[in-house]
């Protein structure tokens, strides 16, 4: 499902003397199937535009389309686009609540209609895509591990099958490897399927391994929206802003002024250790 948002602007308590406006004439295209990495400071807007792709809050202004066709216009089916697009908050194991793993991952297809027979067949390839092992199944989400729980959450949206998978900050809270792990199965669920997948994460390091596209946030408005190599030159402006660059970025910048002769554009690790190497090569 292809998404645009045309001149899309929101207002919290419109009208009153709290008015804030969160966001502010919002155009961008996400064409299907892309990984798109949303990031910005807290408070700039990020929770707000999410909330609008699957109809939870709805525009002050201007219009937002799937395929094309604008939700804002009446007898657009709202249910539908929510079976859709799969939103996964903050935080999403503070809303597992039933007796088992199984059962819990079931609630979503069993709130889209589906029978018992056909839910247990969607939890069950929920499940194993986000890697959870079998043992686990008949457990009590409560008595899981963080990023064990993390994954149950995420499995609870997949179930539902979405065309859009739309994940705030899935790795808040994490440990390291639980946070690596977590975004690893994330990039092999938007690599296996056909999935939309919108990433909001603060970590830049993150956005840049992961992401096709990023999307940068400021003060509610969109400041960036390109190729992370594209966003990242830009990583005076980005400091300015409260943000920055992954910190590899940095350290290629420091390499060519002290004389190796590396390119700047890196943005992840791995990239930067081939590049060293070969500047290193080049030198001998
Ligand atoms: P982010 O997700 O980037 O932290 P938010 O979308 O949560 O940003 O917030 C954008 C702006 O809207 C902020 O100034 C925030 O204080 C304000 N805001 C968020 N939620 C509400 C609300 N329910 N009522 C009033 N203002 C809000």
């Amino acid at each position: 499902m292809s998404i645009r948002l045309e001149h899309l602007n929101y207002v919290y308590s419109l009208g009153t003397a709290y008015e804030k406006h969160a966001l502010k004439d919002i155009s961008l295209t996400i064409p299907h199937g892309e990984f798109v990495g949303i990031i910005g400071h807290t408070g700039s807007g990020k929770s707000t535009l999410i909330q609008h792709l699957n109809g939870l809050i709805k525009a002050t202004s201007g219009a937002l389309y799937y395929n094309d066709e604008n939700i804002y216009e009446e007898g657009y089916n709202m249910r539908e686009l929510r079976n859709q697009v799969g939103l996964v908050f903050q935080y999403p194991e503070h809303q597992l609540f039933e007796i088992d793993v199984m059962t819990d991952v079931c609630f979503g297809p069993k709130n889209q209609g589906l029978g018992p027979k056909e839910c247990k067949e969607r939890a069950l390839e929920a499940l194993k895509l986000v890697g959870l092992k079998e043992k686990y199944y008949k457990s009590s989400p409560f008595e899981l591990s963080g990023g064990q729980k993390r994954r149950v959450a995420i499995a609870g949206v997949l179930a539902m099958r979405p065309k859009v998978l739309v994940l705030d900050e899935p790795t808040a809270g994490l440990d390291p490897k639980g946070r690596d792990d977590i975004l690893d199965q994330i990039a092999y669920l938007h690599k296996e399927s056909d999935m939309t997948v919108i990433l909001v994460s603060h970590s830049m390091e993150d956005i840049a391994r992961y992401a096709d596209r990023i999307i940068v946030m400021n003060k509610g408005s969109v400041m960036y929206n390109d190729k992370p190599k594209k966003v990242f030159a830009h990583y005076q402006e980005l400091e300015k802003v409260g943000l920055a660059a992954p910190q590899v970025t940095y350290i290629m910048h420091d390499l060519k002024e002290h004389g190796l002769p590396v390119k700047v554009d890196v943005t992840t690790v791995e990239e930067a250790a081939r590049e060293i190497m070969q500047a290193l090569e080049r030198k001998e």
